[in-house]
């Protein structure tokens, strides 16, 4: 189990992160989700030992990762935002090379590096150097160097970044069998990434954690309502009085063109009230010209919990989708 108490991280007179907690349990995928600059490599980086908090604390399994650094990080491996590979080895070499910075038995290294190199299907390149692979293969070098040493976690730091469609897919099947037999933590800045791939979510903004869950209790949170839109040809006070009959119309938009009034309001997803305004609106003659319910999809979600917590979009999105590199077969 992981349990991260209260970190915070100041750069300057800048608060990167402002008191995150949150735990972790054994043998499940979540995903650390929040637009760019929420705090999430931040978190990570503190998580694995790479960085130190101003304060707070992580304890993985019991141990300290600051205290009893040795024992917390042999539980984790970790693919950073920028893996840092050595571009003039090969996979096999620099695989080897991570393995004994591990502190893995060279005998026993030859082996794993042998079965991290099937499980993320670099086998066939394992001769070629590194600098010559395309960015899907290496990321997936990068995923096996955190799988050695058989850690109980595995943290990835928005591993399909700049992935084309097919890599994508090659490497989110990876973390869901990695998912299989042990704990993985991967961020996202993109709610469909992790919401597919991820057993629950902690979502992170401006710094702050600001909800854990599954999608469901996340969907939930943000409220059981639809939105509401209707347009209907009369005048906006007679309007309002039969829509007040209906619904609660305390916290309506309502706009006037010409002889049309058009309301938006939230209303009980549990309850269909379209017939009922139709039928009222019709009894004093007015005309419904238009009326459609809007679900609230789950990019609405994301961005409803990231907008409240900053007051601005969470789609900032600065997202670099390099396909251009080939993989040579
Ligand atoms: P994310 O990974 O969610 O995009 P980061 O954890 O990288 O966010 O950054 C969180 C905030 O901390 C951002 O506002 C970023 O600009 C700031 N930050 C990160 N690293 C540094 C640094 N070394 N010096 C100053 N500010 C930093
Ligand atoms: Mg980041």
């Amino acid at each position: 189990m992981i349990e991260v108490k209260n970190l915070t991280k100041t750069y300057g007179n800048h608060d990167a992160l402002c008191g995150v907690s949150f735990k972790i349990a054994n043998g499940k995928i979540y995903g650390l989700l929040g637009p760019n600059g929420a705090g999430k490599s931040t978190t990570m980086n503190i998580m694995t030992g790479c960085l130190a908090p101003t304060s707070g604390t992580v304890r993985i399994n019991g141990f300290d990762i600051y205290e009893q650094a040795i024992e917390a990080k042999r539980l984790i491996g970790y693919l950073p935002e920028q893996p840092p590979l050595y571009e003039d080895m090969t996979p096999e070499e620099y695989l080897m090379f991570v393995a004994e910075a591990k502190g893995v038995h060279p005998e026993l290294a030859v082996r794993q590096v042998r079965e991290v190199m099937g499980l993320t299907q670099i086998t066939d390149m394992k001769d070629r150097l590194i600098r010559n692979l395309s960015k899907g293969c290496r990321q997936r070098v990068g995923i096996a160097q955190a799988m050695l040493g058989n850690p109980e976690v595995i943290i990835l730091d928005e591993p399909t970044v700049g992935l084309d469609p097919k890599q994508l897919v090659e490497v989110r099947e990876m973390i869901r069998k990695l998912g299989e037999s042990r704990t993985v933590i991967v961020s996202s800045h993109i709610l469909s990434e992790v919401s597919e791939l991820c057993d629950e979510l902690l979502v992170i903004s401006r710094g702050k954690l600001i909800a854990q869950g599954t999608l469901e209790e996340l969907e939930a949170m943000t409220g059981h309502t639809d939105t509401l839109h209707l347009t209907v040809r009369g005048d906006e006070e007679g309007v309002m009085e039969v829509l007040r009959s209906i619904v609660d119309v305390s916290d309506c938009k309502t706009s006037c063109s010409q002889d049309t009034v058009s309301v938006t309001l939230d209303i009980p997803r549990d309850k269909d009230v379209r017939d009922n305004i139709f039928f009222a609106m019709a009894d004093r003659r007015y005309a419904v010209v238009a009326m459609e319910i809007e679900h609230k999809s789950l990019e609405n979600v994301f961005l409803t919990l990231t907008e409240d917590a900053s007051g601005e979009r969470a789609d900032e999105d600065d997202d670099n989708t390099d396909s251009g590199e080939e993989e040579l077969a």
